[in-house]
């Protein structure tokens, strides 16, 4: 490293590989190669894994934001020890069991407007592709067979610790593991081909009959799409060891080549203070939240407001002030659209907004620092509506003013009020508050109260102005 960034601020970004910041740039074509790690498809996604569904979210508009194309791919895990243990339960296919929970979690994340990426692969749609992958390291000597299983051998990959930055120098050659979940810091040769256990669902392959493990779908179907080297690959924190550790082993043994250029990991998320747990009574889906009545634009604001790299508390207190301010958002919003401004000299503010959005580029290009970019936001909007109590904000810094709005909005993407079921249109609220100008003039005013009321019960409320009347959803 050791660059200078005096005079144009580069994106850059936080490398686990390396341990550096360092500039980012793609490798080809202005287009970003990313692989993010999916859902395991056998429950409702928890309010930690939208940490880093939410993070992605971030990441890919940012990216598109600086310029550049994406082209992104993430896994749905959708074969693995708990799901064949609850299909088998349930006397259901795998494909039957994980159908609802995949369609869940794409509900989920239309929810909370995170993107989709450019492909979605599921494991069960690769399993050839991974059962080749297989052959080709048995090929090169870096698997054994065990009872009809088949396993990487860490210590033919001398390299292996080198993304989390762990010394497995001493492990135990042979010692094996043929579950998905991992002890932690325990490095063990890992299962890349599962034999058959009765009554369990398996594939007949090239390879023989059995199912994937979970670490070399990632590495395939990466590879498959996005090449040998991707620009970015990231995932929760979680994910640095063992998962990702052996996703490099099997993919640096198939091509030769770095598997990633930069992997970004999100920290964790905590609830009130604590490591999230069913038996503390703290475990949250997406759904849990939102039944207790927050709107989904509360929750992503939260996840989005603290930079990827931090840990992460969630409270509800947190969740409130996300919808306050989310609200001091939308009424600045409405003032610019419909307030009535000074005719006078507008350059010290026009170079007023371009400074905060100056600072809110800076923020992101930052190792995406969302926290600093709100802060630019907040301070601007403060200053502006006090320009605005006084008379002193100029009509001609209303456009700009929207324009750095829309900028932000186009990353936090929380200002459009998420509808609800019979929810009235635009067209509907005008018409009603037609029929109360009406009744006004008419001097029924019990009428227009009626009116009004009906409004406040269907969410939208009505503000009488000197310039007219101004409406907003709640
Ligand atoms: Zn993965």
């Amino acid at each position: 490293m050791g660059k200078l960034f005096a005079l144009t601020m580069a994106l850059r970004f936080s490398n686990t590989l390396t341990h550096q910041v360092e500039e980012f740039v793609p490798a080809r074509d202005n287009t970003v190669r990313m692989y993010t790690c999916g859902p395991t498809v056998y429950s409702y996604a928890h309010i930690g894994n939208f940490r880093a569904f939410t993070f992605y979210d971030i990441l890919r508009r940012w990216l598109r934001l600086r310029g550049m194309k994406l082209d992104h791919v993430m896994n749905i895990t959708d074969v693995e020890d708990k799901i064949i243990r609850n299909a088998v339960a349930e006397h259901k296919s795998i494909a039957e069991y994980t159908a609802v929970y995949e369609k869940a979690f794409l509900d989920d994340c239309a929810a909370l407007r995170l993107e989709r990426p450019e492909q979605l692969a599921r494991a069960t749609e690769h399993i050839p592709e991974m059962a080749k992958a297989i052959a080709q390291l048995a090929e090169k000597t870096y698997t054994y067979q065990s009872d009809g299983s088949i396993y990487y051998r860490i210590s033919k990959f001398p390299e292996y610790g080198k993304l989390s930055h762990s010394d497995f120098s001493g492990m135990r050659s042979g010692a094996r593991v043929d579950v998905d979940e991992y002890e932690k810091a325990d490095a063990r040769d890992f299962v890349l081909w599962k034999a058959p256990k009765d009554g369990e669902p398996y594939w007949d392959t090239e390879i023989g009959p059995g199912r994937p493990g979970w670490h070399i779908e990632c590495s395939v179907m990466a590879i498959q799409y996005l090449g040998e080297t991707l620009d970015i690959h990231a995932g929760g924190v979680d994910l640095v060891f063992p998962h990702h550790e052996n996703e490099i082993a099997q993919s640096e043994a198939l091509t030769g080549k770095p598997f990633a250029r930069f992997w970004l990991h999100a920290e964790f998320l905590l609830v009130e203070g604590q490591k999230m747990s069913k038996s503390l009574g703290n475990f949250f889906t997406l759904r849990d939240i939102l039944e207790k009545g927050y709107q989904p634009e509360a929750v992503r604001y939260l996840l989005a407001s603290v930079p990827y790299r931090k840990a992460l508390n969630f409270t509800f207190d947190g969740l409130k002030s996300a919808a306050t301010s989310i609200e001091r958002l939308r009424n600045y919003k409405l003032r610019l659209e419909t307030g009535r401004f000074a005719e006078r000299d507008a350059e010290s503010m026009l170079a007023r907004t371009a400074q905060a959005q100056k600072d809110f580029d800076e923020s992101l290009d930052d190792d995406l620092n969302t926290a600093q970019a709100l802060a630019a936001v907040f301070e601007y909007v403060r200053e502006t509506n006090t320009l605005m109590d006084s008379g002193e904000f100029p009509i001609a810094a209303a456009q700009p003013a929207l324009a750095l709005l829309e900028r932000f909005d186009s990353l936090f993407d929380v200002l459009r009020p998420s509808s609800k079921e019979g929810a009235l249109s635009d067209e509907e609220i005008e018409a009603k508050i037609a029929q109360r100008a009406q009744a006004k003039k008419a001097k029924d005013f019990a009428g227009a109260d009626r009116i009004r009321k009906e409004l406040l019960d269907l969410g939208v409320v009505l503000e009488d102005t000197k310039d007219g009347v101004r409406w907003k959803r709640k």
